[in-house]
């Protein structure tokens, strides 16, 4: 066969490349950090590939994957793609994916049930992983189980697969690319201390402290995560600590990934909103250029107050994870219980007491040395 042709062209999610042959479309890249890196990437897809003008077909489909990337809902289903270089599977999964259009999504499961081979869920993401197409074949509308946001391989991992969702949702005007702005911490009002990776974190598995379970918990942990991702909101509440701010720390978490880091700064920054969890909201937000946090994790060494209950459910939060009680302005039961009011909430599931005793020992002890 003839090598194929590709460009690049810049699109509401960053600049992308595709390439074509003479009757149909071989392969389109999603962006990466830059633009060198997505062409890169498509050349490790394509190696014989080399750079050409695009005809009319392909300049009509680049208008067509912009318009999808700034929200007109067009299912791309008539665009001819080239089958020749994907497995016969690959295909029956690519081809029943063009089917869910703009604003469903579905998950690995329904697919391979769908396709006759129910427990192929697996080989339905691995066939994923591999997809040519994207967003053509819309790997982006396929969720895990339970709503979880699952994996994503192009560039700006499972943030721009969420930031896709949400232009199908909700338009991309008002969408940051969190591909080019792949950095944490560039909330102005959050300011330096997010920009900075958490301490190196030393993840001890089996060193948690028991953990009492919250009301609605989804889950026991058996893997280790949450104290994986308690540890770094703990590195986080020491930074805190050294700064002579009440020690409290957070991190937003994606499917695996933190995407939003804070600690509570309220005394410098003469700001009574300055928690942790506010700070890492702002900044997760910002990451996925969306206000909503649909399927995130948020972990935070202390539990949380009203305002950021409150911040919390705004956020769509799916699943709180605490460490120490608070009995003085605790709303997650100690006081009161803003996530058991299910007028207020419909999104957020609970669970407390994880490494409560370390969360709170940073705390207390911070609180006598202030008082010596
Ligand atoms: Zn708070």
């Amino acid at each position: 066969m003839p090598a194929p042709s590709f460009c690049l062209f810049d699109t509401a999610i960053g600049r992308m490349a595709i390439a074509w042959n003479d009757h149909a479309i071989v392969h389109v890249q999603l962006p990466e950090a830059d633009p060198d890196a997505t062409r890169a990437s498509l050349l490790a897809r394509l190696p014989d590939a080399h750079a050409g003008t695009p005809p009319q077909e392909i300049r009509a489909a680049i208008h067509r994957i912009r318009g999808l990337l700034r929200g007109r809902p067009d299912d791309l289903a008539d665009l001819p793609l080239d089958w020749d270089r994907v497995t016969p599977f690959e295909r029956q999964v690519y081809e029943f994916l063009r089917t869910i259009g703009p604003g469903q999504t579905t998950t690995y499961g329904a697919i391979a049930s769908a396709l006759g081979r129910p427990g192929a869920a697996r080989a339905v993401g691995r066939a994923l992983g591999v997809n040519p197409f994207a967003p053509i074949v819309p790997c982006h509308r396929v969720l895990a189980a339970g709503g979880r946001p699952g994996g994503f391989s192009a560039g700006g991992g499972v943030a721009t697969k969420l930031h896709m969702l949400a232009i199908e949702k909700e338009g991309a005007d008002a969408t940051a690319n969190p591909v080019a702005d792949g950095r944490i911490g560039t909330d102005r009002s959050a300011g330096s201390q997010i920009g900075a990776p958490a301490a190196a974190t030393d993840v001890a598995r089996g060193h948690a402290e028991p953990a009492t379970t919250g009301a609605g918990d989804d889950r026991h942990d058996d893997d280790g995560h949450d104290e994986a991702m308690m540890e770094q909101a703990i590195a986080l509440a020491q930074r805190a600590a050294a700064r002579d701010e009440v020690p409290v720390g957070a991190v937003v978490v994606c499917d695996g990934e933190v995407i939003g880091r804070g600690f509570n700064r309220t005394v410098g920054r003469h700001d009574p909103t300055a928690h942790a969890e506010i700070i890492a909201l702002r900044a997760a937000a910002r990451r996925l250029g969306n206000h909503r946090l649909v399927g995130c994790e948020l972990y935070v060494t202390l539990e949380p107050c009203a305002m950021c209950a409150g911040a919390i459910q705004h956020a769509r939060i799916r699943r709180l994870v605490y460490g120490a009680a608070d009995p003085k302005t605790g709303a997650c039961g100690s006081v009161v219980d803003l996530f058991a009011e299910r007028r207020l909430n419909h999104h957020t599931k609970v669970r407390g007491g994880v490494m409560a005793a370390r969360c709170g020992a940073i705390l207390s002890g911070f609180f006598a040395l202030r008082r010596n």
